[in-house]
């Protein structure tokens, strides 16, 4: 009925203008000049973790790059089942309003937690101050794979207002980044109340 030439053509002509909308999703100018991964590429060596024997196994991610759903790697593939459902449905919907999901940490080893909490010993100065940011690492939801550190103040900021939705919740009040899903948790009850910090449960 139509003309067969025209519809290979038009929709060459589609895919083209779609991955031209994909690649300008993908790197907002702005956003992400510091950024240096793309969906599925590797992970850079960690410069400073190799003293302490951890690696992306561990759940590192290098400071500077950006995991999405996607990618194949344990600090995203390791994300408990029903926070990586949450996300996936929140995800889509996030999508359709303009904004895309990224991360700078999910998943987490013991191991790597417990690098990170010593290191924020050092760098606070007590480990009472130092647990104000960083979990131990028997106490931290990385460490199950419950929690995400999202990338992007426009993704923290949908998750603010949509996030209960799907369970999502930002769970600490200096940590905008930081969310987990709560079971329970909808639209009509909201997320909970936010702890102070990571001190405080
Ligand atoms: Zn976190």
């Amino acid at each position: 009925m139509r003309q067969p030439l025209l519809r290979p053509l038009a929709r060459l002509a589609l895919a083209v203008a779609f991955i031209g909308v994909l690649a300008g999703c993908a790197t907002p100018a702005a956003d992400r000049s510091m950024e240096s991964s793309e969906p599925g590429s590797s992970i850079p060596a960690p410069p400073d973790l190799g003293s302490a024997g951890l690696t992306e196994a561990d759940g590192y991610v290098a400071p500077g790059v950006w995991l999405t759903l996607d990618d194949d790697v344990p600090a995203i593939t390791n994300l408990e089942d029903d926070l990586r459902a949450a996300l996936d449905a929140a995800a889509l919907s996030a999508r359709e309003r303009g904004v895309e999901f990224s991360f700078t940490n999910g998943w987490r080893s013991a191991a790597y937690q417990q690098y990170l909490f010593d290191r924020a010993v050092e760098e606070y100065g007590s480990e009472e101050e130092a647990s104000r940011w960083v979990k131990r690492a028997d106490e931290s939801r990385h460490v199950t794979g419950g929690a995400v550190d999202v990338a992007t103040s426009d993704a923290m900021d949908w998750l603010n207002r949509f996030g209960a939705e799907f369970g999502l919740c930002q769970i600490y009040a200096n940590e905008l980044w930081h969310f987990e899903h709560v079971p329970g948790v909808d639209a009509e009850s909201g997320c909970p109340a936010q702890l102070t910090d990571s001190s405080a449960g």
